[in-house]
């Protein structure tokens, strides 16, 4: 990956933005989409937009969502220390102990999710699973009045943990999930503005997709498209102790390229066409089953309007929904190739009348 390309990566990996607060996220993308796009705009619901070949036929939206998972304050104690609320599927046993930054109008507090000493542990509390309810927020306040000085309840916080590259390929971030995708659907635009596509592409940053699909809802009744495809992140089984996973999700490994699902919610001619295109231009790929509704963008443009032709891609990923997600950028490139090119086979001919 070139090192320009990677440092937007890596912009988009690190900006604090979990649900319902997506505006640092929005900057980055939309300044990098403003370099080639025809037209690049934010809508009222948050989700960021980029065109390529306005006017052109059929329509195709590239949804990738740029939310994170996160906290919310929700309360601030009489000795000023935060309790919080979760923005999405968190394993609270990950957020234990670690450093968080909290977003607010003056800008970043720095804080710890703290917990009992284990010295300090009966041996039942030493066996029980911390809940959210048992989380709260240290900021080094004196008090409450200190406390509200620096932050407000409603205020969104992460986990402070950046971009890192480890060796072959692999890169590490927090929010992968899926700024990854939202990465390979604006790369794939950078693409198919050097092409010559008969499709108009919307490449779609989605709002709040990790507390139920909503900015894909409305943004893909607003751009109502012909054609979309999610491009999310997916398990991959490469790793220690995933025990049966592979039976549902199939072998799927890190750097073995995106993986294309099958099922109800993808449009069967679309499934084909990327694989056909996959095959045709030498792109790796893997292929996994999702026997209903995908807990994705995609399942969301399905069922808009009368109904659209849904595909997802997804790039493989190991340790979801945790600080330390990981990735291969090889497969991000060829995500983003692999959208670019099935673009460039769909012209207002082509049908996609499943049966
Ligand atoms: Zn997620």
């Amino acid at each position: 990956m070139k090192k320009k390309t990677q440092q937007f990566l890596a912009d988009l990996v690190n900006s604090i933005s979990p649900s319902g607060y997506e505006g640092p996220v929005a900057k980055v993308w939309k300044a990098e989409a403003e370099i080639f796009a025809q037209k690049v705009w934010t809508d009222t619901h948050g989700n960021s937009h980029a065109v390529i070949n306005e006017g052109g036929s059929p329509r195709i939206m590239f949804a990738g969502h740029y939310d994170e998972i996160g906290f919310q304050v929700s309360y601030i104690d009489e000795q000023g220390f935060l309790w919080i609320q979760a923005l999405g599927g968190w394993d609270t046993q990950i957020a234990q102990g670690q450093r968080v930054q909290i977003s607010t109008k003056k800008g970043i507090v720095k804080g710890v999710i703290g917990k009992v000493a284990i010295h300090m542990q009966t041996p039942e509390e030493r066996k029980k699973v911390s809940q959210m309810k048992d989380l709260w927020v240290d900021i080094g306040a004196k008090d409450q009045k200190d406390a509200e000085k620096m932050v407000e309840v409603g205020d969104p916080l992460v986990i402070d943990s950046g971009f890192m590259e480890l060796s072959n390929g692999l890169a590490v971030g927090r929010a992968f999930d899926d700024r990854a995708g939202a990465f390979a659907i604006l790369e794939a635009a950078r693409l198919l503005a050097k092409a010559n596509p008969a499709a108009e592409v919307h490449a779609v940053a989605t709002v709040q997709e990790e507390i139920g699909l909503r900015g894909a809802t409305t943004a893909t009744f607003g751009v109502d498209p012909d054609v979309g495809i999610a491009v999310d992140v997916t398990f991959s089984t490469d790793h220690p102790n995933m025990g049966e996973a592979k039976k549902r999700e199939n072998q799927i490994d890190l750097g073995k390229g995106p993986v294309i699902t099958r099922g109800p919610n993808i449009n069967a001619k679309l499934f084909d066409l990327l694989v056909k295109t996959a095959k045709e231009e030498k792109i790796p790929y893997q292929i996994n089953a999702a026997p209903r509704g995908t807990g994705t963008d995609a399942n969301a443009i399905q069922l808009n309007r009368s109904g659209v032709v849904a595909g997802l891609v997804s790039i493989p990923l190991r340790y979801m929904h945790s600080p330390c997600e990981t990735i291969s950028l090889d497969d991000l490139e060829n995500t983003a190739k692999l959208l670019a090119k099935t673009a460039e086979k769909i012209t207002p001919k082509t049908n996609f009348v499943p049966f």
